[in-house]
């Protein structure tokens, strides 16, 4: 299926691992030219040299932290319209609420509600103008099922969640969509932390962490990086315009 949108440019944040990764890859596949942006610029780079090397798009690289105003400032001068935004960044830590300070939350609605906001304040209106912006937010299915060791990660994406459905509904008409991914349980880096994390609270092995994770998902297993990118994709297609303001 061709989705449409090969020569678009699009900023894709916190890819070079992971769902973003995954994201990218697939919004290459459709020809889409990329902007990838982490931290660490080893991993960063040979994710990119991948992505040109299967697709032949064009793809810059920015190393950069996207939860700090320095790393979205220099994201947006190597990109300040791209027609397709996808928000990303690492989930906060888990733990006990009642150990977190003021400043553990900060952190978590800074990097998980206000970066995605500035983002799509950097971006929007120019998409407005030009009549076409996908903008895809990950977000996490706690957003709809909170887990309870991560509250911090409930709490600031509930808060992106509820601006985002109020701002979809004014972009819609000029065919900008926003919508959310929130994943489940997938098969990354940040699931292994998870586990870990929850294997040394509850005395178990990683394995039989992993197994009882498996077994509460309909599906019976995790779901593949991979799987996720082509919905990302789909959400960011020309005929999907009348989709928006979704939490999928
Ligand atoms: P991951 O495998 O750990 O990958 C995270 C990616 O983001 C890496 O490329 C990392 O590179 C980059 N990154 C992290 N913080 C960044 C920052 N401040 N600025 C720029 N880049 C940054 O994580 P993932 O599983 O793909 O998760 C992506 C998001 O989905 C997270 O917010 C996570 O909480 C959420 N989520 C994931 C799952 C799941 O099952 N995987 C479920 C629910 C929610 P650097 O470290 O080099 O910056």
């Amino acid at each position: 299926m061709d989705l449409g949108i090969k020569g678009r440019r699009a900023i894709v944040c916190a890819s070079s691992k992971g769902l973003g990764l995954a994201c990218a890859q697939q919004l290459a596949r459709e020809g889409v030219d990329l902007v990838m942006i982490a931290r660490g610029q080893e991993a960063l780079e040979t994710a990119a040299q991948s992505i040109r090397d299967e697709t032949g798009v064009k793809v810059t690289t920015v190393a950069a932290d996207i939860t700090t105003p320095e790393g979205r400032t220099k994201v947006l001068a190597v990109c300040p319209d791209p027609d397709i935004l996808v928000t990303n960044a690492g989930g906060p830590k888990p733990g006990n609420f009642r150990e977190w300070s003021r400043e553990d939350w900060i952190s978590a609605v800074d990097a998980n509600m206000l970066t995605p906001i500035e983002m799509i304040r950097a971006t929007v209106d120019k998409m407005i103008e030009r009549k076409f912006g996908r903008i895809v937010n990950i977000t996490s299915a706690s957003v709809k099922m909170p887990i309870e060791i991560l509250g911090l990660s409930n709490g600031a994406r509930a808060g992106l969640t509820g601006f985002v459905s109020g701002l979809a509904r004014q972009t819609v008409a000029h065919n900008v969509t926003i919508n959310n991914l929130l994943p489940g349980p997938f098969a990354t880096d940040r699931l292994l932390q998870t586990a870990e994390r929850l294997a040394r609270d509850s005395g178990k092995n990683i394995e039989q962490v992993k197994t009882a994770r498996k077994a509460a998902v309909p599906a019976g297993r995790f779901g593949e990086p991979d799987e996720f990118g082509q919905a990302c994709a789909f959400l960011c297609g020309a005929k999907s315009g009348f989709i928006s303001g979704q939490n999928l």
